[in-house]
């Protein structure tokens, strides 16, 4: 069904299940706000199903249910086919990165009495939004002799909390006048995290205070920030929102509502005659770059293994399996705001509650860098999502000259397979408490199953 609101298919048990689905993911959204986090928690929901890592296969076949992970931070997990992986797989990618604050690596120091640690945002954030929240702390610090401490900060209700201040609106006449991108900057995002001074210390004794607690709570100096990754997020759980409880309100929706709703479409599909995979990726919100984003080979080397392990190692095979995917690019549409609605093209726009959204094309200006999907491929999605009774729209980022942006579908596309953008309308995107609408987050796991169990 297209362009309709997918509410009214929903009574008694049909809607008792969408909210129970809900519930399950915003404990992932709650728990997971690190794409480390991600991987662990995805890891653990792989082993429920009886997926087994991939090294403790010596050969697959189908039925057999794998997973890899790279680095702490990407995750593939597969349910091997009938068919030959050179025939191709279907494929569910999605990024579970989101927007946020990280430490520098020399972050701590002391100034008027504070304890402060310096960071560099990470992402697209619009960096007004993110002061005088309570946020908290999640990471690793890695030690030089190898072991590394897991750092969460803030979310036990009985755990202290951090935050960013920000100017009282008596001595804001001047910082009120400027542009909204200058008004708070990047050096002013850092952190307040205590003002105790350490008992008989003479200079710096709030510092010094804060080293203490970090070397009794976790065994860590100073310099262990060098080899840390901390990332400074919202604290506390997603909540239901408004009055009918139909929304979830929470951090990180950009891209993990469509990381959880593509793992759990994979999971339940259960075997299909095509290999099926969801692919969960780092980095896409600063360029999709490095070892753990998008661009990286480790997606198309960890095909190159599941060939191998099938007892067919040629180099063609992998490429062959590559040209013959079809992937939906998992992720977030900008939903129309009723307060913001002048930046949209109503009738090219995704809203909340219409199911998932299809992206034919994101990119900038004249569609500057994106991957236009096939008309063939949309009809053949659209005549799945037809026949399985899916609520889908259709939305472009917004009135062509006014944004743009990207996902990771143009870099699986350099491989020549099928790939569109496929995922759940948002509100408030990339700031600390995004929004979105149960129904489209169960809509789109329905959509996620239909089309891995149907595409070819
Ligand atoms: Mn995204
Ligand atoms: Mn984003």
């Amino acid at each position: 069904m297209y362009g309709k609101n997918a509410w009214n298919k929903y009574t008694g048990e049909k809607l008792d299940a969408l909210m129970q689905f809900n519930e399950e993911y915003k404990e992932f959204i709650s728990k997971c706000k690190t794409e480390r986090e991600c991987v662990e928690y995805s890891i653990e929901l792989c082993k429920k199903y009886g997926f087994k890592e991939i090294s403790e296969y010596k050969k697959l076949k189908a039925g057999d249910k794998v997973y890899a992970t790279n680095k702490n931070r990407n995750i593939c997990a597969f349910i091997i086919g009938d068919e030959k992986i050179e025939d191709g797989i279907n494929v569910l990618g999605a990024h579970i990165d989101s927007p946020r604050i990280d430490l520098k690596q020399n972050p701590l120091y002391e100034k008027t009495d504070m304890a402060l640690l310096d960071t560099h945002y990470y992402g697209g954030i619009v960096k007004y939004q993110w002061v005088t929240h309570m946020l908290a702390m999640h990471g690793v610090v890695c030690k030089m002799d190898g072991t590394s401490v897991n750092v969460v900060i803030g979310e036990d209700e009985n755990d202290p909390v951090v935050c960013i201040t920000d100017l009282l609106p008596h001595l804001a006449a001047d910082k009120n006048n400027k542009p909204g991108n200058k008004v708070i900057e990047g050096e002013d995002l850092d952190i307040t995290i205590g003002h105790m001074p350490l008992e008989g210390e003479e200079k710096n004794a709030v510092k010094a205070h804060a080293l203490k607690l970090l070397k009794e709570k976790y065994n860590i100096e100073e310099e262990d920030f060098v080899s840390a990754e901390i990332e400074i997020v919202p604290a506390g759980k997603a909540r239901d929102l408004g009055i009918d409880r139909s929304m979830v309100i929470g951090y990180g929706h950009d891209d993990r509502v469509c990381a959880y709703t593509s793992l759990r479409a994979l999971l339940d599909a259960g075997k299909c005659s095509r290999t099926t995979c969801t692919f969960l990726v780092d980095k896409e919100e600063i360029g999709s770059v490095g070892a753990t984003g998008a661009q990286s080979k480790w997606f198309e080397n960890t095909i190159a293994e599941l060939n191998a392990l099938m007892g067919n190692d040629s180099n063609i095979a992998t490429r062959r399996a590559l040209t013959n995917t079809r992937m939906l690019s998992s992720d977030v549409s900008a939903a129309v705001d009723p307060l913001y609605q002048s930046v949209f093209e109503v009738k090219n726009a995704a809203y909340l509650g219409k199911g998932i959204c299809i992206n034919k094309y994101t990119g900038a200006r004249g569609k500057s860098g994106c991957n236009d999907a096939s008309p063939e491929y949309l009809a053949q999605i659209r005549s799945i999502f037809d026949s399985n009774d899916i609520n889908y729209q259709t939305a472009e980022l917004g009135k062509v000259d006014i944004g743009g942006g990207g996902t990771i579908a143009y870099i699986l596309g350099n491989y020549n397979m099928e790939v569109v953008d496929a995922g759940i309308a948002v509100l408030s995107m990339h700031a600390p408490n995004e929004v979105v609408s149960k129904v489209d987050v169960y809509e789109a796991y329905l959509a996620y199953m239909a089309f891995i169990k149907n595409v070819k």
